[in-house]
């Protein structure tokens, strides 16, 4: 049994060979030890944008290390975090004007938690309901994980779990559904906030849904005064074909929580956007109203800087075309797939192209994953299905070639796990 010194995440190493040791990254691709070449068709769990390496990153964190390494972020700023927080505010939904750094997807919808909760505590209201999306995922933290969904991933620290209400999912049939029984926890008057992924809920299995469904809950969280906390942790930096997904459904949030792709992937760092309502909330000569959270890698300088050059790309870079090609892309290798009885549900949001793979039974279903898995490792794909769903979410420097080539290797595998059963 493979008892290793590191503890890899989301890994049974009772059943997982060695790891395989990476020396080098470019473009779309991971390089092993052995000279190996993986397509990364997930961008690494989906925090590698532009592709690994944009040069115009990797320029600004070694212009960074010439001046900065970590600065504490009470009493003091810096120029990246100044600048980042500047540009984030330009490009993101309008009105949401301040901006909290943290160092990951879970801190940053956390500290969106905390500014919910605090608006109204600090306002005397007694509001303390957090609602919820069916199959969302927030993060892997204590208070993350009580607003995702719960299953065998969380079943240990149930006990520990707030509670918080959730809402159906709104596929195409019941849409008003969803936006009814939102209204109707809405009434109780204790709702601090809607917190949800827009578009797409990635983890849960990349289901997608209407933007009008977003504005419909967007209005509803509005009259009745509970605050709309857009979880872009996934969804922000062109994945469903805008810079946030949020612009397709013409709303601000209150709050808005980035990550993943906000430094180009390149290094952790998060960011909480709100509007002045919240920061407002907590603007005070009363001291025991001030936001109580910091990490101790609050805003660093070399992430930030990493940001910076990531806006810097967004700007002087196509990207947006970039992303509309690689849409193209996906739809026209997805098409192959439209009658195949192999696959179900296929489905795209902007660059994410997803379709179920028809398993004959639910026991076969807790396999057939790192089965998948592997058989993709062996063509050189890196590709992590989630249970029966398979996807890709490459990086937008992925070339027409190898997306084919992920897409003739989802052929094959089906197959051949369908086949072994
Ligand atoms: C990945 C993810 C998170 C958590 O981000 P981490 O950086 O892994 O903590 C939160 N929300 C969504 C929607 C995510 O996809």
């Amino acid at each position: 049994m493979n008892r290793s010194a590191v503890w890899h995440p989301f890994t049974q190493h009772a059943l997982e060979p060695p790891m395989t040791r990476i020396r080098l990254t470019e473009g779309a691709y991971l390089i092993d030890t052995e000279g190996n070449r993986i397509l990364d068709a997930i961008s690494s769990w989906w925090v590698i944008t532009h592709g690994h390496r944009h040069p115009v990153i990797m320029e600004a964190i070694g212009k960074a290390i010439e001046t900065y390494d970590q600065i504490i972020f009470a009493e003091f700023s810096h120029e990246p975090a100044e600048t980042l927080a500047e540009g984030l505010i330009e490009v993101a939904p309008a009105g949401l004007k301040h901006v909290f750094y943290s160092d990951s997807g879970s801190t940053a919808v956390e500290v969106a938690i905390k500014m919910a909760l605090g608006y109204f505590h600090n306002q005397g209201e007694l509001r303390d309901r957090i609602v919820v999306m069916e199959a969302s995922y927030h993060g892997d933290t204590i208070g993350t994980m009580s607003a995702g969904e719960r299953g065998v991933f969380n079943a240990a620290y149930q006990p520990l779990l707030f509670g918080v209400d959730r809402l159906a999912f709104p596929a195409a049939v019941n849409a008003q559904r969803t936006l009814d029984l939102f209204e109707d926890v809405c009434r109780s008057g204790r709702v601090a906030a809607l917190l949800i992924e827009p578009l797409v809920l990635g983890a849960g299995g990349m289901k997608s849904y209407d933007a009008g469904v977003l504005s419909g809950l967007k209005e509803i969280a509005e009259r009745y005064g509970s605050l709309f906390i857009a979880d872009e942790v996934m969804t922000g930096w062109g994945r469903t074909g805008t810079m946030f997904a949020c612009e397709q459904a013409t709303i601000t949030p209150d709050i808005l929580c980035t990550s993943k792709g906000l430094t180009g992937g390149a290094v952790p760092l998060a960011a909480t956007l709100c509007t002045s309502d919240i920061f407002d909330a907590h603007l005070s000569t009363d001291r025991r109203k001030t936001f109580f959270h910091s990490s101790s890698y609050t805003a660093n300088p070399i992430a930030c800087a990493s940001a910076v050059a990531n806006l810097d790309i967004w700007r002087s870079e196509p990207v947006l075309e970039r992303i509309k090609n690689l849409e193209a892309l996906q739809r026209q290798n997805l098409r192959r797939f439209a009658d195949d009885e192999r696959f179900a549900n296929i489905r795209q949001a902007g660059t994410i192209a997803a379709l179920d793979l028809v398993v004959p039974s639910k026991g076969y279903l807790a396999e057939v994953g790192p089965k998948m898995r592997r058989l993709f490792r062996e063509r050189g794909l890196l590709i992590r299905p989630l249970g029966n769903v398979v996807y890709l979410m490459p990086p937008y420097c992925v070339t027409a070639d190898d997306l084919g080539r992920a897409y003739d290797a989802i052929d094959e595998v089906a197959s051949i796990v369908l086949e072994t059963r």
